[in-house]
């Protein structure tokens, strides 16, 4: 085992974005370890409403306010032990794992806007103000959305 690890998808060193142990319920093979990079693009193509987009970024950005909290309290974090950098799992990998999946998350959401038309993107800022209870601001959707029809 003197070989570097390699994510199996994108033949890439999976430092300095941590190793993701990656199964799924679809796939006809076995559990995977691929990198942060491409375990954050598996997440994204997931996403297949700007609701679910929204719920994922969200939660994503809490997670990354934790891991920024843990490393500000702890700012020199010990070194892996030798030759387990690439799969180790550290706050700093997985907050690096973190802002690939937000990536992802945002490029996906833009992704599923960009398909939609004028309406949709109407009827979705809609339900968003009036989940916000931003009455105002879905009054004034309102009234575009009357415009167009
Ligand atoms: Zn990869």
């Amino acid at each position: 085992m003197d070989e570097k690890p390699v994510c199996p998808r994108c033949g890439q060193d999976p430092s300095p974005y941590g190793a993701i142990a990656f199964a799924s319920a679809e796939s006809p093979t076995a559990a995977e370890v691929i990198c942060g990079r491409c375990a954050a693009k598996l997440q994204a193509e997931e996403i297949k409403s700007l609701d679910d987009a929204d719920k994922l970024i969200a939660e994503t950005e809490e997670q990354i306010e934790l891991v920024e909290r843990i490393l500000s309290k702890f700012p020199e974090m010990p070194a892996a032990f030798g030759g387990l950098d690439s799969v180790a799992m550290t706050p700093m990998s997985i907050y690096r794992t973190l802002q690939n999946c937000l990536e992802a998350c945002e490029n996906r959401r833009l992704e599923l806007f960009q398909a939609m038309d004028i309406g949709q993107r109407l009827r979705h800022e809609l339900d968003k103000a009036v989940a916000c209870q931003d009455f105002e601001r879905a009054a004034k959707i309102k009234r575009q959305l009357e415009k167009q029809s």
